[in-house]
């Protein structure tokens, strides 16, 4: 929590201190206070600046999107296209003939790592401080992922894919000595026996494993709970007796309502908020929506107003947001750690406000990412597509 300024450091104070804010988000309320960072690390949050502010706003976390598919940005215009022709979610999206993985074959790496470049410098334009990347491809998708990403300021967190649909040990190996995880499209695409191996190697070497669950179709959800997953995406056809064995196992779910409505489907806002299951937003798709996570929270707050509100959604962003990105869930301090924030040109009570506009990264004076500010004139001569 914000600190009064302890007078001790004032005179150890050096010219490269430099201070943020007016107001600070920080653990569920917004405070005044300042952040102080040196050498881009913080040092601290204070009610009264150390320095003169570098720059006065509203200090928050970056958000994480907790679900995107980075590959088939290249895709997007096809695929309105197609959906304008009444092509369903399957015939796009379906491994292993869909459009969307056809694409993924027959594009060269060259072609994909531009497209991927481009939507997660888009992510970190819009303040995204991780994407949750279902990575497919195999080993091919994480190197391509890994190129793409380069030297962005974002955490690019893949979780791996086997390229086929089968249990193949040596491949699951080589994928988990290059990220963290695994995960899948769902368990209906997969032989079940098959996709059962594939979690219980998974989790033999201490991976992570996560899947899309009833997206389309309603699947078992005590079959899809024995896979041990640490988290689902999507639910939209999950009932309230799912939601609730969810809870019970305290697995969270990653939603993505713009994709969703794109598919013709409705986010499961609802019941997740009924059955107090956690959960986070992802944008899915590159070739569905931008990355733009404040853009997400807007869309959610604006068509699932009766179920969440924009106190309850930030603060779970942040919350479910890291545990999904890293399997942890804290909100400590970053006192100590490398800088990594937003300043918001907009007063505090304005906050909610903006984040229901969904437009707060048009809002966004300052990215301090891995302890370096950037400002969004620096990001327009990167050429990054804010839109
Ligand atoms: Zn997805």
């Amino acid at each position: 929590m914000v600190k009064n300024i302890p007078l001790i450091s004032q005179p150890f104070l050096t010219r490269s201190v430099k201070c943020y804010g007016g107001h600070v988000w920080a653990n569920g309320s917004i405070e005044k206070g300042y952040v102080s960072v040196e050498d881009g690390i913080v040092t601290g949050t204070y009610t009264t600046p150390e320095v003169e502010p570098s720059l006065k706003g509203l200090v928050i976390p970056r958000p994480i999107n907790a679900h995107v598919h980075s590959g088939d940005r290249g895709i997007k215009d096809m695929v309105r296209r197609h959906l304008k022709k009444g092509r369903s979610l399957n015939n796009i999206v379906a491994p292993p003939n869909g459009i969307k993985h056809r694409h993924l074959e027959n594009t060269d790496d060259d072609q994909l790592i531009l497209d991927m470049t481009i939507y997660i410098k888009e992510a970190f334009a819009a303040g995204c401080g991780g994407i949750v990347d279902f990575r497919e491809g195999g080993i091919r998708g994480l190197r391509i992922l890994k190129q793409a990403a380069g030297e962005i300021p974002i955490r690019a967190e893949a979780l791996g894919r086997p390229a086929g649909l089968s249990y193949d040990p040596v491949e699951l190996n080589a994928i988990l000595d290059r990220c963290s995880g695994i995960s899948v499209s769902a368990l209906c695409d997969w032989e079940p026996s098959e996709l059962e191996k594939v979690a219980k190697h998974v989790h033999g070497k201490k991976g992570r494993f996560a899947l899309h669950a009833s997206e389309n179709i309603r699947e078992n959800i005590d079959d899809i709970l024995e896979l041990g997953p640490d988290f689902l995406v999507h639910m939209v056809k999950g009932t309230d007796s799912d939601f609730q064995r969810l809870a019970q196992e305290n697995v969270p779910v990653a939603v993505c309502p713009r994709a969703n409505a794109l598919f013709g489907l409705k986010a499961p806002m609802d019941k997740l908020v009924r059955n107090n299951v956690e959960f986070a937003l992802g944008t899915d798709n590159a070739m569905s929506a931008t990355p733009d996570i404040f853009s997400e929270m807007g869309y959610t707050l604006r068509h699932h107003s009766r179920h969440i509100n924009p106190d309850r959604l930030w603060h779970g962003q942040q919350l479910v947001g890291k545990k999904i990105i890293n399997g942890q869930q804290t909100l400590s301090g970053t006192t100590g750690e490398r800088a990594d924030f937003l300043v918001l040109s907009i007063p505090p009570e304005r906050f909610h406000e903006a984040l229901a506009g969904g437009d707060l990264a048009q809002r966004i004076s300052l990215i301090m990412a891995d302890g370096r500010p950037f400002s969004p004139e620096e990001l327009i001569e990167q050429k990054v597509d804010r839109t």
